[in-house]
């Protein structure tokens, strides 16, 4: 039987599916990349953004529209819309046999097994406050250069426009062990970069009551043999410690590249988002890490048009955006989401406003990161190879700040193959470079 799985939203919904596929082939499914080829379909959903949900509501509806004229097809809801929907979803598309929620996916091949012996639809979306992530040490899908390592799940922080303490629960950290070994066997089977995961990395450890883990958790497992390139994100800029900013002094495999979310400018913005750092607070920690490693490559997210934004608010994002000099930005305009804080305010902002505000923040934002690209011309670059480039004759992949990088050369190389690049051109989204 084949699988095809649909994945929408962040890295933790990607390692999440990487899991699920694991899962689905203890149940006898294969993983296929054509949808139509399908035995069963699973969509895991994020919620960050309408858009994402409507997206993958959109799908349902087709499938559902499938199903009836292929009644065996499985249809399965996971993510942070069927933990947030629920039964609605059943209700909406009758078609669907399983929605399940971010906690209960590594139970996926014993409800789908109840699924098929009842022949009826089920939910299966508790939320559990000590929840434990299960040990994935086994869970190894094909050998890649670059993988994702979960190492905690859910957040406490609430801020006032996110759904993910509603859908993630609680955090929970995995034990370091169960890191470790998962690290070790990923590195034995041939990565070399890992990215550790979670929504608030920087407090790895804290349900354990432990202060600072994460900081020793970075260099337990950059001590691991065989590591080249170590990663972590998303942080909240609140966590972000001075000795976690001294690994990026010490630890060479560290990559100096950091995703340090912003969301605004403004103090009175960040107030209302319950951020619980201020502007100076937020430029004092870019500062510190400029400090401990000044060649470090910062990106961030930016949420344009929050309830109450007024113009003073908006021209103070802009301003922090000339300040910091990022790399990149991802920016979006907000997005009421149920059940949140932020989705009850007042001062709720035109759409049309919305965008023109974002428009001229991106704009913006290009203009630096241009700048920035254009500075790494005449110089070399790492790249880690991840595959072949746009035009004939290119291969792709990305440097240790984490910019992608399209370059020619004379010799085959290999995905997984580290190459030094010259700089030849700095773009928008990329560099283009000749391998030295
Ligand atoms: S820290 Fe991140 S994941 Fe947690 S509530 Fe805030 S925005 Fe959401």
């Amino acid at each position: 039987m084949n699988a095809y799985i649909e994945t929408f939203g962040c890295q933790m919904n990607e390692r999440d599916s990487e899991i699920l596929a694991h899962l689905l082939g203890r149940a006898a499914y294969q993983q296929t990349s054509t949808i139509d080829d399908a035995d069963l379909v699973l969509i895991n959903t994020c919620s960050i953004r309408g858009k994402a949900e409507q997206k993958a509501m959109s799908l349902l509806g087709r499938l559902a529209i499938r199903k009836k004229k292929e009644p065996r097809l499985k249809i399965v809801v996971a993510g942070c819309v069927a933990q947030q929907e629920g039964q609605r979803i059943i209700d909406r598309v009758p078609q669907t046999d399983l929605v399940i929620g971010p906690q209960e996916i590594y139970r996926l091949p014993e409800y789908l097994d109840k699924v098929v012996r009842s022949g009826k639809s089920l939910v299966a979306n508790d939320l559990v406050d000590r929840f434990k992530i299960p040990d994935l040490g086994h869970v190894s899908p094909a050998p890649a250069a670059s993988r994702f390592l979960t190492i905690m799940q859910g957040c406490n922080n609430f801020c006032t426009y996110c759904i993910v303490p509603y859908t993630r629960g609680r955090e929970t950290s995995r034990p370091v062990a169960d890191i470790t070994a998962e690290a070790r066997k990923m590195i034995d089977s041939g990565t070399s970069e890992i990215t550790l995961l979670g929504q608030n990395v920087n407090s790895y450890g804290l349900d354990r009551g432990e202060e600072n883990a994460f900081p020793t958790l970075l260099r337990r497992v950059a001590s691991l043999p065989g590591l080249r390139r170590l990663r972590f994100t998303t942080s909240n800029p609140k966590d972000l410690s001075p000795t976690l900013m001294a690994c990026f002094r010490d630890l060479d495999n560290l990559c100096p590249w950091f995703h340090l979310p912003v969301q605004s400018g403004s103090d009175r913005v960040l107030r209302r988002m319950n951020r619980k750092y201020s502007r100076r607070e937020y430029l004092d920690r870019v500062a510190g890490l400029r400090d401990a490693c000044p060649e470090i490559a910062i990106t961030t997210d930016i949420i344009v048009g929050f309830p109450g934004e007024e113009e003073p608010d908006f021209a103070d994002t802009m301003r922090l955006v000339q300040t910091v000099g990022y790399h990149s930005a991802y920016s979006f305009k907000y997005s009421p989401r149920p059940g949140t804080v932020a989705a009850g305010f007042d001062g709720m902002i035109e759409e049309e406003e919305k965008s023109r505000r974002l428009a001229l923040l991106q704009s913006r934002q290009n203009e630096i990161t241009l700048a920035v690209n254009r500075g790494y011309e005449g110089g070399e670059v790492e790249v880690l190879v991840e595959g072949t480039g746009r035009d004939p004759g290119q291969w792709r992949g990305h440097s240790r700040h984490n910019v992608v990088v399209n370059f020619t050369a004379d010799a085959p190389v290999a995905v997984g193959d580290y190459c030094r690049v010259r700089v030849v051109q700095g773009c928008m989204n990329s560099l283009r470079g000749e391998k030295i």
